[in-house]
């Protein structure tokens, strides 16, 4: 059986309607705690939930992420990165609202520019998943919004500093943002002839693979620019679901170039066999591990540490199981600093 083809069938069939059913997928993802609970069959008081950390970051995890979750098991790796614990209410000493510095970085609404060459736009607050260690959970998302003056202000900025070769798509996830918005916007960029490259962050090839369809493949497929898109996988488990290899598949094969980054999460990937296996998977999707994050200390986030040489040793032991090619780059983000921090 070739899963992949009869997954980018249905999908074909449903994309020639007008709305697509990804955004549909969107419209029924879980967002109450004890719905969760219920689906997971979770049962006893396995963990501390806290509604009160629900309210301050909102649940949210797609019908097709939860299935890949076990039932019954309160410490399942993807449960985990969406479960709103008594733990994130705990002020942590030294953990902030803007860890990685956005605020001081932003050279106009919603544009980071922090590193030579690249730029990075906010382009939206909207995501599939709430993953709970997210370094952007307080970020002020309606006060810095470049849609705002339709991306005239970014756009201007690219266009003014020729040094800048590749933009970046973040946000929250640019793949909510519907294909007439995104399409839309990526071309404008890519007119402006120092861009070599759009690089997209997203989590959506995992947490909503219906938004592969063949709408977006088609204008993916066609652009005039390099597109390159960064995955945030986590676990192995997120990988254990056809229609997000058919996902990934299409992508490749419309020439997007694929690549991870990951963060080192207690309880979720902090061991080496863990780590392993998450590069494993990747390589089998053909996509290249890139970085392994140190967590960004955001406030409510503390539970997830990893401590920094623990990262070190489990990597340096990552290193010793797998080929070199399985082995992202152990970094951290610094405030201020001109790139990532190598460990
Ligand atoms: C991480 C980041 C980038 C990209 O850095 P790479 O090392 O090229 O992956 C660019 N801009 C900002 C603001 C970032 O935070
Ligand atoms: S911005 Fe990324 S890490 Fe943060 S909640 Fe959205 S998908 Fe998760």
């Amino acid at each position: 059986m070739i899963p992949g083809i009869v997954v980018k069938n249905q999908t074909k069939n449903t994309s020639s309607l007008t709305s697509s059913s990804w955004q549909a997928a969107l419209a029924a993802a879980v967002r109450d705690p004890f719905e969760l609970i219920r689906l997971l069959e979770l049962e006893g008081q396995g963990v501390d939930i806290s509604l009160a950390a629900a309210r301050q970051f909102r649940l949210l995890v797609p019908h097709s992420y939860l299935r890949r979750m076990k039932r019954g098991d309160w410490h399942d790796p993807l449960l985990r990165q969406v479960l709103p614990l008594a733990a994130e209410m705990q002020p942590a000493m030294d953990f902030l609202m803007d860890p990685v510095g956005d605020a001081e970085a932003m050279v106009s609404e919603g544009v980071l520019h922090k590193y030579q060459g690249r730029v990075l736009l906010v382009t939206t607050g909207a995501c599939a998943i709430h993953c709970r260690y997210c370094f952007r959970r307080h970020f002020p998302y309606s006060a810095a919004n470049p849609a705002r003056d339709h991306w005239q202000d970014a756009l201007d900025y690219i266009a003014s500093h020729p040094e800048i070769t590749e933009v970046l798509l973040s946000g929250g996830d640019p793949l909510t943002l519907s294909d007439e918005r995104l399409s839309l916007l990526c071309e404008r960029i890519a007119a402006i002839e120092h861009v070599q490259r759009i690089r997209l962050h997203t989590r959506l090839p995992l947490v909503l693979p219906e938004r592969i369809d063949e709408r977006l493949l088609t204008w993916l497929g066609k652009f005039n620019k390099q597109i390159i898109m960064v995955i945030h996988a986590n676990h192995a488990q997120e990988f254990q679901d056809a229609e997000v290899q058919a996902g990934l598949k299409a992508l490749r094969e419309v020439g997007v170039l694929l690549l991870n980054q990951s963060v080192l999460l207690r309880g979720v990937n902090d061991s080496v066999p863990a780590l392993a296996a998450l590069s494993e998977a990747l390589v089998a999707a053909h996509v290249l591990p890139y970085y392994l994050h140190i967590l960004d200390r955001v406030q409510g986030a503390a539970h997830f540490e990893v401590p920094e040489d623990e990262a070190k040793a489990l990597v340096a032991e990552l290193r010793l199981t797998v080929p070199g090619y399985m082995v992202p780059q152990l970094v951290r983000e610094v405030a201020g600093e001109g790139a990532k921090t190598p460990l």
